[in-house]
């Protein structure tokens, strides 16, 4: 198609003011952010994307763009046309899944459309009036190497590549090449190939200032979830907020919690699961096995179908109501929940996975568990010491303003955009 306009501009009304989240940084931090704005003011930085709706990365945006601008970066973002020949995204996901480790099969003639597109774009951002561009993750990355403009470039990866398929990884590493500087959100992402003096690592970090982290009373979240989910709200609740995957290890989590009923018979379970994808075969399978083992006991609550509920509601009122969060997972890059549960006050009972290790330090402010008789024993502790779960809860509270907060993730935008025009 001729004519094809394969960018379109996300609209991005919220407004925040400085103030709202300043609070939340050190005054070092505040001193340092502040005089980092000053130097980027009035500097325009563009990032493209994927998509303007759902996934993690316009999540990010859609949060990020509006602390840019409070602090006087002009910011932008644009996504792919959804409307492109749907061909596009069927090879750019493929690109995806060979990243992550998959032996993908891509022909020529599908290279050929990836980078007839990406020419496209390239061509497009040509016509933005900015000072640096920021492409996310493979779909818009080759637009990087068709670009004839002097700006700076920079690349962020939020997929693990460590161990990406080679055939494919050899076509894409020498456009990621070309970029200025390159951004994963996890040291473990990042394939040894990749230039190592051009690398960054930005750790997740959740928006205070977004209603998915609303902090509400235990009894308003109960009675939610009672009107809402029909569990009951006056016995111990412990909850498993994440989607039905095999990492994640649901299974795990109800061996432990039929330990926990030997002490306590009146404990429920919960797994929240809200199946968003329109299309996700795998977490469909898993949530039949999870429902047949489930079935078996009238304990356990599981939600994966969102029809009839408000998806985002009834995951902040788990989150905030549970007695016990556990987030059991085996592997995990990083693993929002957990950092959410904790922001909440929740000290949370995580899997051995490294994500979650980032997050949890073992006894202080929550624990790991390697097994289902570790959880078990750990839920029980929480069950039987409310006071010492309170304790934790309020070490896990400091963490997530220490560590995983916005303005942070801001701090580490604005030091990375400066140093673009230092090494001028
Ligand atoms: N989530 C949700 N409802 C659910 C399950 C998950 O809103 O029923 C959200 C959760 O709050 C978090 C995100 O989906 O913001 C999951 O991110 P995470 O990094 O934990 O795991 P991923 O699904 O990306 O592996």
């Amino acid at each position: 198609m001729t004519g094809e306009k394969v960018l379109k501009k996300i609209i991005v009304s919220r407004q925040i003011h400085p103030a709202d989240f300043l609070k939340f940084l050190t005054e070092k931090q505040k001193k340092e952010l502040l005089t980092r704005a000053s130097f980027l003011k009035g500097k325009r930085v563009v990032h493209i994307n994927a998509t303007g709706v759902g996934g993690g990365v316009a999540e990010l945006l859609k949060s990020l763009i509006p602390y840019f601008r409070s602090l006087g970066i002009q910011s932008d973002w644009y996504s792919i046309n959804p409307e492109i020949d749907k061909k596009f995204f069927d090879i750019t996901n493929k690109i995806h899944n060979a990243l992550q480790g998959a032996p993908v099969k891509i022909s020529n003639k599908d290279w050929v459309e990836y980078q007839r597109v990406n020419k496209l774009l390239a061509a497009e951002i040509e016509k933005i009036d900015c000072d640096i561009i920021v492409i996310n993750d493979p779909q818009p990355l080759f637009a990087g190497t068709y670009l004839g403009f002097e700006k700076k470039k920079i690349f962020f990866c939020h997929i693990d590549t460590s161990a990406a398929f080679k055939p494919v990884w050899e076509k894409i590493l020498p456009a990621i090449g070309v970029y200025d500087r390159i951004v994963f959100s996890n040291s473990e992402f990042v394939n040894g190939d990749l230039p190592h003096s051009k690398l960054k690592i930005f750790t997740p970090a959740i928006d205070p200032l977004s209603p998915k982290q609303k902090i509400v009373s235990k009894k308003e979240a109960r009675r939610y979830l009672k009107k809402q989910g029909g569990i009951p709200a006056d016995y111990p609740l412990v909850a498993q907020i994440s989607r039905f995957d095999i990492w994640k290890n649901p299974l795990g989590v109800i061996q432990a919690f039929r330990l926990v009923q030997s002490t306590h018979p009146e404990a429920r379970l919960v797994l929240v699961g809200f199946n968003k994808a329109k299309d996700n075969p795998a977490a469909a399978v898993i949530y039949k096995d999870i429902e047949a083992v489930a079935k078996k006991s009238e304990d356990i609550y599981i939600f994966f179908d969102p029809k009839g509920k408000n998806v985002e509601e009834f995951t902040i009122m788990a989150q905030n109501g549970a007695d016990v969060i556990v987030q059991n997972s085996i592997k995990e890059g990083f693993g929002l929940t957990v950092v959410e549960a904790m922001w909440k006050g929740q000290p949370v009972i995580g899997g051995p996975a490294s994500g979650i290790r980032k997050q949890i330090t073992d006894g202080e402010n929550g624990f790991i568990a390697e097994t289902p008789a570790d959880l078990a024993e750990r839920i029980n502790l929480f069950l039987a010491d409310p006071a010492k779960k309170k304790k934790m809860g309020e070490t896990a509270k400091k963490t997530v303003i220490k560590k995983f907060l916005f303005p942070r993730l801001v701090l580490d935008h604005l030091k990375i955009y400066q140093s673009c025009f230092k090494s001028k």
